[in-house]
């Protein structure tokens, strides 16, 4: 079977290819061809035996779906004939301009999946209902960013959150590998500030992720201010409990100027009171941090409930007034189940 080039890092392709292999990721990326054959400065003999032994396009798009709001979720189907979700979030941007006038600029934040599945089993979540069906390869986990950038033709460059389906710390070599192809300067040349990393709080991965410092944003999904109410939600919690996550948050190597996002989902009558926010604010006490929350999203046999308005603006409002930076996640393309924890595998 044919390999996929996408799951090679430039320094392998450069054992392989030498000084092609700078060449090889410019065509691959940067020019966003697909075909060997139409790489014209590499030799033809080199690029037969390319052809020969490698794919460059192994994800197949099987369904587009765009929301109201811009937002658009992309149904792929992997080789083995499993599928993932992928999810392109456009933003404007407004920024004054020299003259002071106010410019609008296009943002695009892609959500990428990093597992078929998930072990992690949260009990609000729509894709640990499948189970877990295996880790994507570094390259299947590229390729969703590079099938959306061959699509924003001319645009700024993206940004990258891996907050699809799947738990990115448990699939931590080929995580770590698409980070730097993504951000090699021949390819998609997406800088690590650019790309946060989401996870359920597995906190001796996020220790190993600190100690490559590669520069990633990490989110933590926090959800929960007591043990007992956070391993409801999130069973590993059991094995890393929240201080064991506050704990490696703390040990992290973070540049000065920038916060830790925590994440926390917000659901009715579990941990929308404000005894909770009270509590959020005493444990995240000296981290510099800011907290995104984020509505439940209600899908079909959960047991959650959305929390109020009212509930919502009361817990944000109390963080903000006291100094932690609270921010209320809109949540997007809804009308297309493209929203936080709405993804999941689909056979059509
Ligand atoms: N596994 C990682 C990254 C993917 S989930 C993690 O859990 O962090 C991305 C975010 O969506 C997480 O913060 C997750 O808690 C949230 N999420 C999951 N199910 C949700 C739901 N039903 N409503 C709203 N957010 C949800
Ligand atoms: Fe996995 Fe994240 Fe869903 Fe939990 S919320 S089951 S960790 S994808």
């Amino acid at each position: 079977m044919k390999k996929n080039i996408l799951d090679f890092s430039k320094e392998e392709l450069k054992s392989k290819f030498g000084f092609r292999a700078k060449q090889l990721y410019h065509w691959i990326y940067q020019k966003e061809k697909q075909n060997f054959s139409e790489m014209e400065n590499l030799p033809k003999k080199l690029r037969a035996e390319l052809e020969e032994s490698y794919k460059i396009s192994n994800l197949e798009t099987l369904q587009k779906q765009e929301a109201s709001d811009g937002t658009v979720k992309y149904l792929f189907r992997l080789p083995d004939g499993r599928t993932v979700e992928t999810v392109l979030i456009r933003m404007r941007e407004e920024r004054v301009g020299e003259s002071g006038d106010i410019l609008q600029q296009a943002r695009y934040t892609v959500c990428v999946s990093t597992q078929v599945g998930c072990k992690v089993g949260c009990s609000f979540c729509l894709t640990a209902k499948g189970g877990f069906v295996r880790d994507l390869s570094a390259g299947e986990i590229v390729e969703q960013v590079l099938t959306i950038r061959r699509e924003l033709q001319n645009s700024t460059k993206e940004n990258v959150v891996y907050m699809g389906m799947g738990e990115p710390l448990d699939n931590f070599d080929n995580l770590v590998k698409a980070i730097n192809i993504l951000q090699d300067e021949n390819g998609l040349a997406i800088a690590p500030r650019r790309q946060t990393v989401s996870t359920s709080g597995i906190s001796t991965k996020i220790d190993k992720l600190g100690s490559l410092d590669l520069g990633v944003h990490i989110a933590i999904s926090l959800h929960a201010v007591d043990d007992e109410v956070r391993t409801e939600l999130i069973p590993m919690n059991k094995a890393f409990n929240i201080q064991s996550i506050i704990d490696a948050v703390k040990r992290f190597p973070y540049d000065n100027r920038k916060r830790v996002m925590f994440e926390y989902l917000v659901i009715r009558n579990v941990n929308d009171s404000l005894q909770s926010a009270k509590k959020l604010l005493k444990l995240l006490d000296g981290i510099k941090a800011k907290i995104n929350l984020i509505y439940f999203n209600p899908h079909e046999g959960s047991e959650f409930q959305r929390p109020t308005e009212k509930s919502m603006m009361e817990f944000a409002d109390y963080l903000n007034q006291r100094g932690l930076l609270a921010t209320i996640r809109a949540s997007k393309g809804i009308d297309i189940s493209a929203a936080c924890g709405q993804l999941r595998e689909q056979n059509l």
